[in-house]
Formats: C-alpha cells, structure tokens, sequence
C-alpha cells in the first residue's frame, strides 16, 4: 500500500465486538483474566492497551518498521533508547541537536557513564572519526533543529552496518510523510508525536520504531518497567491526527516553499535556513533523502540581535509566538532562549545558531495571510 493509504489503514480493523471504525478510547487500567494468566493479550494497562496498540501499529506502519511502542512524550521515548546502553558506552551526536534531547544526554546520562561526542554530522568523515571502541550508538537528528541541516541517513547507517553499532534517528522534524529512515538503513526511528503527528497540538506523546527484534524486546522492557506509557485519550487523539498526516503536510509544504522564497529576497533578512532553497549546503543530500523539503525553517536578521528577533517575533498576529512544531497552526520562536535556552551560549554559537535566529513551524492557514503577517512584524 502506499503511504497515502497507509496513513490511515496500516494495521487498523474494524472494533470487533461493535464494527466500530476507530478504536474505542479503552479507560482502563487492567483487565479480567479467565484464570491466571489466561486472556485476551491484555493484562495490565501500563503494559498494553487496545488503543496505544492501534497507535502503534500505524505508526509501525508508516516507518516500515516491524514494532513501534509508544510513550508518554518524545524525551521519554528517547530516555528509553539510552536505557538499553549500559554504563561505559559511547554515544555519537549531532552538534545542534533538539534542546531536550542535549540536556538529557548530558545531564542524565552521562553522570550515569554513558560517553557522548557532539560533531557536525554533516561531515560523514567526523561522524567516523568520532566512533570508538565502546561506541554503541549513533544519534542522528535531521533536518536539524533550527538550522536545517541535513544528515545522510544512508552513509551513517553504512558506517554503524559494519561495525555492529546501532543508528537512531529523531524523524520528528521530517514526519515519515517527507522521510523513512528504516528504509534508507537505519536502525531505529524515534518521533515526538507532539509535532507532526499529532498534528493538531494538543497532545504530548512520543514513539521509537525498529524492525531490530533485539532491540525492541529491550524497548517493551522499558515500557513494562519504567512506564513512561501514553494514556489511552493521548493515543487515540495521535491515531485521529495521523490519518490527515499526508495531506496536511502537502500543504504546509506548500506554503512553506512560498515563505522561504518571499524570506529569501527580503531586505531585511541575512540568511534562510530552508533545504529547499538552492542556496542550502545540502539542497541535492535533502532532495535525495526526503519526499519534499519539509515546512520547518529558521531565519537570521541583518540586524542580527536579540531585541530586533524579539520585536519581530512579538509583532506577528497569525503565527502565535510559541515553542513546538508540528501542528495545523502556524508558530514563531527564538531558538536561543527557548527552545535551545538550555545548550550554553558558547555551544550555542559555536553551532552557528545566532542571536537573531528566528524559527518558523508553518501550518496550514492561508499562505498570503502568512506572507502579509510576516512582512508586517518584519517592517514594524
Ligand atoms: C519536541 C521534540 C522532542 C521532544 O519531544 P517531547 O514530545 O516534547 O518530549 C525531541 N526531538 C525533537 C526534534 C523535537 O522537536
């Protein structure tokens, strides 16, 4: 089936006691057995539930991955991969990496022993270098946030293939719509469904995917015993958001595209960040890599401070000034004291993220409405 199809099928049926089309919401946190251990799949909430089981199987679904399970939100998705490491290991990274997942990694895990290296990951041959001994991962997060950088999924997957090291990959930014890393040789994919997922922004959620049996038993380990699940109103709204998965990414694609040319000439502006511009560093790597370039980007200003960013930032109407991404409404950020608040200024610019950086999550609203917004705050 195509995704299309898939987005809204893969792995669904048909309630069986009432034919219902969608999953029930099953509120419950356990359920009746015949004898001991003796029932329907189903014995404890926090290890399984009906509708987190539909989630999961879409989702699997649209990553062509053989499992999925799902958790309470992205960092708890995430927090359960680095569980399955031990204290020793060596973790390889993206330099400008999400926030959240920076200050988990090192504020939580490497006390705890694991080793992290943060390199531009652009440069395959850092990525190589940067690998060690007790290397057990390689954590990839393209594009990345909020530069837009691009990571060639399928020449670090061929690196880690060979060396017996898994490869992750954050596909929050993508969406499997624009992006399935399975299928280019990674390992594993991980999502916040807060973001495109959902879709709608109204739900905290995350979810790891792998066809790696191994790893996956780890996973439902982790699930079963540290219990960072979703509730079963959280999975059914995810489900509900998934099934318009393709079609509201064709337009905020769209309008995206039509806000990144307008951005690009504007004489205000220094610099795009959009792969879909000619002029990004990996405009053929994410033309190869992804369906399309995605409706994320970020902007820097030729007044490059933090008080023009905010006045900008502060004068807009349609895009609301909030953190997140992902859903049908369009938002503005500052990286640098949101989203990325937490990296150390020197980390921060050293990265290349500016003060003046200004980040956009394009929704699905009227893309002149979208324009004049932007022209508007930007002249104010
Ligand atoms: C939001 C986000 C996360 C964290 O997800 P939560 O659902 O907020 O916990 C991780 N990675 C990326 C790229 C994100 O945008």
């Amino acid at each position: 089936m195509k995704f299309n199809t898939r987005a809204i099928h893969a792995g669904q049926k048909p309630e069986e006691t009432t034919g219902a089309v969608m999953p029930p919401i099953f509120q419950t946190s356990t359920y009746a057995q015949e004898a001991p251990n003796i029932h329907q799949g189903y014995d404890y909430a926090r290890v399984g539930n009906p509708t987190r089981t539909a989630l999961e199987k879409l989702i699997a679904g649209l990553e062509e991955a053989a499992e999925c399970a799902c958790f309470a939100s992205g960092v708890a998705a995430i927090d359960a991969i680095l569980k399955t490491l031990k204290p020793g290991d060596h973790v390889v990274s993206t330099n400008d990496l999400y926030g959240g997942t920076y200050r988990l990694f090192t504020t939580v895990f490497e006390p705890y022993g694991i080793g992290f290296s943060f390199v531009d990951m652009t440069k395959p041959d850092l990525v190589e270098q940067a690998i060690k001994p007790n290397t057990k991962l390689i954590w990839i997060e393209t594009p990345t946030n909020p530069l837009l950088r691009i990571i060639d999924i399928r020449t670090v997957a061929e690196m880690t293939a060979k060396r017996n090291i898994l490869s992750a990959v954050d596909n929050t930014f993508a969406s499997p719509y624009l992006q399935q890393p399975l299928v280019l040789g990674a390992d594993i994919v991980m999502h916040s469904t807060t973001k495109y997922l959902g879709g709608h922004s109204d739900i905290i959620g995350g979810a790891v995917a792998s066809s790696n049996e191994e790893f996956m038993d780890k996973i439902r380990f982790q699930v079963k015993t540290t219990g960072a699940v979703p509730g079963p109103m959280d999975c059914y709204l995810t489900l509900r958001g998934i099934k318009t998965l393709h079609v509201r990414m064709e337009r905020s694609v769209e309008n995206a595209k039509e806000i990144a040319n307008f951005l690009n000439q504007h004489q205000l502006v220094e610099h795009v960040h959009y792969p879909g511009l000619q002029n990004h560093p990996q405009f053929e790597l994410a033309a190869r890599q992804m369906k399309d370039s995605g409706a994320m980007m970020s902007f820097s200003l030729k007044d490059n401070t933090t008080e023009r960013a905010m006045k900008v930032m502060s004068s807009t109407n349609v895009f609301t000034l909030a953190e997140s991404l992902g859903g049908v409404e369009s938002l503005i950020s500052h990286p640098a004291s949101m989203t990325h608040g937490s990296i150390p200024k020197e980390v921060r610019e050293k990265a290349g993220l500016s003060d003046s950086l200004i980040r956009l999550s394009v929704g699905i609203e009227d893309v002149e409405d979208l324009i004049n917004d932007l022209e508007m705050a930007l002249t104010t």
